[in-house]
C-alpha cells in the first residue's frame, strides 16, 4: 500500500477547482531520470480521472531510476521530491505554461504520444509565424547533448516557417534567409560569402586579362599590390604603374 495516496490527488483537485475545469487530464511533468553519473532530467505522465478510483495513468517519457513506470511509482516520486508540475490539457493557459516551461523536444514528444496514442490534437502556436502546429508539423532546431544520453533541441518552429527560412546554399534553417538578386534563397552569411566569392572571381579575371595584355606586348609586371583602394601593377622596367583595378 502506499501511504498518503491522497497527496497527488489532493494537490489535482485543489487545481481543478482553481481553474473551474470539469475534465481532468492531466500532463505530469516531474523530475525523473537518474542514470549512473548523471542528474534528473524531466520525465512527463499523463493522469486522467484522478478524483475516481482507478485512475488512468500513462507513462509518456521515463527514464532512469526516478522515472515512473505506473501510478504508484508516480506517487511515490511526488512524496519523495516536490518537482512536480500539472497541466490540464483542456486549459489554454496550462497548454501555454508548458509550452513556456519545457523543452521542445520534449512538447513535440508529449503532443505526438497525445495524438497518435490517444488521438487528442493539441496545437501550438509557432513561435515564428504564430500559426497553429500541430506535431507532426513542428520542426525541432538548435540541437545539443543533454548530459545525458540523448540529444535535445532548444527549439522549434513550424514546417511552413521551415522552408521559408531555408538557405539554399549552407542548406539550414536560418532566419536571416531571404530572396537575393540572384533568384535564390540565401541566409546573410552565405549571401555574403557569395558577393565576396563573386567579387574575387571578378578581380581575378580582370587581372589575367590585364597581365595577358602585357604579355603580348612584351611588358614585364611587378607583382600586383595594394593601391588606394585598389590593386595596382608596374611596369618593372619604367617603375611607371601599368594599370590600376578598382582604385579611388
Ligand atoms: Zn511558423
Ligand atoms: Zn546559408
Amino acid at each position: 500500500m502506499i501511504k498518503h495516496k491522497n497527496t497527488l490527488f489532493a494537490r489535482i483537485q485543489n487545481e481543478q477547482k482553481e481553474n473551474g475545469t470539469k475534465e481532468s487530464r492531466y500532463i505530469v511533468q516531474y523530475k525523473g531520470g537518474g542514470y549512473d553519473g548523471c542528474f534528473w532530467e524531466w520525465n512527463y505522465s499523463l493522469i486522467s480521472n484522478p478524483k475516481i478510483y482507478g485512475c488512468e495513468f500513462l507513462d509518456i517519457a521515463s527514464s532512469g531510476r526516478m522515472g515512473a513506470k505506473s501510478l504508484d511509482s508516480l506517487i511515490t516520486r511526488y512524496n519523495e521530491d516536490a518537482g512536480f508540475y500539472f497541466y490540464d490539457i483542456t486549459s489554454e493557459e496550462d497548454i501555454n505554461e508548458f509550452l513556456n516551461e519545457c523543452n521542445s523536444s520534449h512538447i513535440k514528444n508529449v503532443f505526438q504520444f497525445l495524438n497518435d496514442d490517444l488521438g487528442i490534437k493539441l496545437f501550438a502556436p509557432c513561435p515564428i509565424c504564430k500559426n497553429k502546429t500541430s506535431s507532426k508539423n513542428m520542426i525541432l532546431g538548435e540541437f545539443s547533448g543533454n548530459g545525458g544520453i540523448s540529444v535535445i533541441s532548444h527549439s522549434w518552429h513550424c514546417k511552413k516557417c521551415d522552408s521559408a527560412n531555408h538557405c539554399e546554399s549552407c542548406n539550414k534553417f536560418n532566419l536571416t534567409t531571404q530572396l537575393r538578386e540572384d533568384g535564390q534563397y540565401y541566409c546573410d552569411a552565405c549571401h555574403e560569402q557569395i558577393k565576396e566569392d563573386n567579387e574575387e572571381e571578378i578581380l581575378e579575371n580582370k587581372k589575367s586579362e590585364i597581365e595577358n595584355k602585357a604579355w603580348q606586348k612584351g611588358i614585364p609586371l611587378s607583382q600586383w599590390y595594394d593601391y588606394f583602394g585598389g590593386v595596382a601593377v608596374q611596369n618593372i622596367n619604367t617603375g611607371v604603374i601599368y594599370a590600376t583595378i578598382g582604385a579611388n
